[in-house]
């Protein structure tokens, strides 16, 4: 079922007759529960007309690299071959997508387009919408509960979210039907990206090649779901008391297919709640209520990317404290290079930088220290984005963001006063050390390859 709030036209062309529909595909890389392409693949059908794919791949994303591209590319050559096997086209193209979009329109009678939160992603909608030749329709599948359908406001933290997510779970926790295309779009003529080799592909493109691919993740829907399959079984009903335990392997590791919409969260939701799991309600709350919060902050926010989106508490108790003496400073560089005085801290970088994951315990860890050793707060949160969409899979993300801002006081409240970070929540390394076994962590870190 596709809910009308998950709809929204974003401009009011005419209808033209084209020799297709469009479906510019660009944040749910997926050929399966996506809610865009199969309101696209109806549409096609009501017209009588086919049904073209189009994907455009801009090298210059911002903080792009090639770790995230040729994961990206990996996932949509899984994508080329499942539209493929229904019979429809897909068409890459190495070019800024709203600009592919825009050309594609031309010969299109309504393009449908995904939705995307951050905004560079609504900016090339705007284009889109804009300068297409017709109607340009965005339909959501990036979240459970549409984010204007959760909260017409920006949401102060979880507690507030929550519950106007959880009132709604029933009315959008439901399948999305697979529709079946009438018309066959293989014949037509298109130049596409052959994406066959993803090194090959890549080689046309001019990206930023400083941060190289990583073994322990591969991209695409099929891996996705191979990841789940083995989470649900062996670690969902664990996931309540080993979650925190980076020593643990009991996350689902579905961010970085999240990040690059390769699985869908209601999919993943669906398998989770049919589980029956002990686990599945942790887990629901961390997939659902706290990502769609992050999506919350995106959306509302302009500042979502930027220190004046944290808090005023949170900003003034950091400027207040933002001459104390630090008992140890650390320039970005230094941080980079994961050579700071605390092996756990320089572990959980080594663990991003190695494997594009960081345990999602010690991203909050990491991310407090980097304020408590920077010269300002300002620099602290420039640092901890840089370093986070650099390394991370699924870095880029209004997760991400949020997650960052959260270490910042976002969606938080004030503790109790101490010097350099003031009122934000606080955690030590002896923290870490009664949790869970911290010297471990550094040696599983120090083995992986
Ligand atoms: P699981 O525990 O298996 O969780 C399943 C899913 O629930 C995750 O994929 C994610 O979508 C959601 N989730 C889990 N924890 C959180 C959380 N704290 N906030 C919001 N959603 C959550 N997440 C990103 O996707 N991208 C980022 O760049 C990112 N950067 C972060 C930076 C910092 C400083 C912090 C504190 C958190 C960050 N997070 C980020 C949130 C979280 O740590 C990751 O989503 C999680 O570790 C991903 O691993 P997983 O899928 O195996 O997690």
């Amino acid at each position: 079922m596709i809910h009308r709030e998950r709809i929204k036209a974003l401009n009011q062309k005419r209808a033209q007759d084209g020799r297709y529909v469009l479906y510019w595909m660009q944040a749910s890389q997926r050929a399966e529960y996506n809610h865009a392409l199969e309101y696209a693949i109806s549409t096609a059908n009501e017209q009588g007309k086919p049904l073209v794919v189009y994907f455009g791949i801009t090298g210059n994303f911002p903080e792009a690299n090639e770790r995230h591209y040729v994961f990206m590319l990996q996932g949509l050559q899984e994508v080329e071959q499942s539209l493929r096997a229904r019979g429809i086209m897909m068409v890459i193209r190495a070019e800024s997508p709203e600009i592919g979009a825009v050309e594609m329109s031309k010969d299109a009678s309504m393009t449908i387009v995904d939705q995307g939160y951050l905004r560079i992603q609504q900016h090339w909608r705007s284009h889109a919408a804009e300068h297409a030749a017709c109607p340009v329709v965005q339909v959501e599948s990036e979240v459970i509960v549409p984010v204007e359908a959760a909260s017409a406001k920006e949401e102060y933290a979880a507690a507030t979210l929550r519950p106007k997510i959880t009132s709604k779970l029933r009315h959008y926790l439901v399948p999305l039907r697979e529709r079946r295309p009438r018309l066959d779009s293989l014949d037509l003529e298109f130049d596409s990206l052959d994406v066959g080799d993803v090194d090959q592909a890549l080689s046309g493109i001019d990206i930023d090649r400083s941060v190289k691919p990583v073994s322990q993740f591969r991209g695409g829907t099929r891996q996705a779901r191979t990841h789940l399959e083995a989470f649900v079984k062996g670690k969902l009903d664990r996931y309540p008391e080993l979650r925190n335990d980076p020593t643990a392997d009991y996350l689902s590791n579905m961010s970085p297919y999240l990040h690059f919409g390769q699985v869908s969260p209601l999919y993943i939701a669906l398998r989770v709640s049919e589980s029956g799991s002990r686990g599945k309600d942790d887990y629901l709350e961390e997939l659902i209520v706290r990502r769609e919060l992050s999506m919350n902050f995106a959306h509302y926010s302009r500042d979502y990317d930027s220190f004046d989106g944290l808090p005023q508490w949170a900003q003034k108790t950091l400027q207040e404290h933002s001459k104390d003496p630090r008992e140890y400073l650390h320039s970005p560089a230094e941080l980079e290079a994961a050579r700071t005085h605390d092996p756990y801290w320089n572990a959980a970088q080594e663990e991003m930088v190695k494997t594009g994951k960081m345990h999602g315990y010690m991203r909050m860890y990491w991310g407090k220290k980097i304020i408590e050793w920077s010269k300002s707060p300002e620099e602290a949160f420039q640092t901890a984005l840089y370093l986070n969409n650099k390394y991370e899979l699924d870095g880029r993300d209004p997760n991400g963001f949020t997650g960052v801002a959260w270490c910042f006081g976002k969606h938080d409240r004030p503790w109790e006063e101490r010097r350099v970070v003031g009122t934000l929540r606080y955690m030590t390394a002896g923290g870490l050390r009664r949790k869970f076994d911290a010297d471990a962590y550094v040696k599983r870190v120090r083995a992986l390859g």
